[in-house]
């Protein structure tokens, strides 16, 4: 939640949490909101955000973000059932180099078909290395550093 205790103004998510903006909601309780992508990058790409304003994953209380999870695989299925996917992406940015745009933290859940045209896989592979025992010792020691 922000310091005001209510929906910051300036924030897109929270203009169409009160109304203010329009959306296409999938689903909404007390705690969780879904609504599609107004630039989806696949037929159904669909949003999952917490009805708080939160800014991350560095925030985000931890029942908010099991609720979004939760809501994120009933829209899977949802898509699988009755979009035709064959599979599903669940995407996060936290932070500008991330890619994150807009500050009220959201889930992406992306219906994925066979031959559409965005190939995460081999553009994960040509990037990747396979570690060294050594390296991820020495990473893990620093990731969990007091
Ligand atoms: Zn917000």
């Amino acid at each position: 939640m922000n310091d005001l205790g209510g929906h910051p103004d300036n924030c897109i998510f929270c203009r169409i949490l009160d109304g203010k903006e329009e959306a296409t909601f999938l689903y909404r309780n007390s705690r969780v909101s879904a609504f599609l992508d107004i630039h989806p990058l696949f037929e159904g790409h669909t949003l999952v955000i917490p009805n708080d304003h939160y800014v991350d994953i560095s925030d985000v209380s931890e029942e908010s973000l099991g609720e979004v999870m939760k809501v994120a695989q009933e829209v899977s299925n949802l898509m699988r059932k009755n979009l035709g996917a064959e599979g599903i992406n669940i995407m996060h940015a936290t932070g500008r180099p991330a890619g994150q745009t807009i500050y009220h933290f959201h889930v992406h859940v992306l219906p994925r078909r066979t031959g559409d045209d965005v190939e995460f896989q081999s553009w994960w592979f040509s990037r990747s290395h396979k570690a060294s025992r050594e390296e991820l010792e020495n990473l893990a020691g620093k990731l969990l550093r007091k």
